[in-house]
């Protein structure tokens, strides 16, 4: 069983999924892009643990501007991405 079908589907619907935290958390998702970040979110591994992260940084620093989110989310992503690719390494080879 390769799966090559499934993990890029994956990975875009997770960096979609993270482009549309802030929105999320600031209410500002209109409310078809709200349902579609939650279905992803029951159905994804990630994403939760994500959001409880970033939803921690904003109750301990009080206030927190979308530019820091998403510097963060771009540290925290690429540990993903890498993690990914080893697994597709894996499957090709
Ligand atoms: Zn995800």
């Amino acid at each position: 069983m390769i799966g090559l079908s499934q993990r890029p589907g994956r990975k875009l619907a997770c960096q979609q999924a993270v482009e549309l935290v802030t929105g999320y958390l600031e209410g500002a998702l209109p409310r078809a892009q709200r349902r579609r970040f939650e279905a992803h979110l029951t159905s994804c591994a990630d994403c939760p643990e994500y959001l409880a992260q970033i939803r921690v940084i904003i109750a301990l620093t009080g206030s927190i501007t979308p530019g820091d989110l998403t510097s963060r989310m771009r540290d925290d992503l690429i540990g993903l991405y890498r993690r990914w690719r080893a697994d597709e390494d894996q499957g090709i080879r």
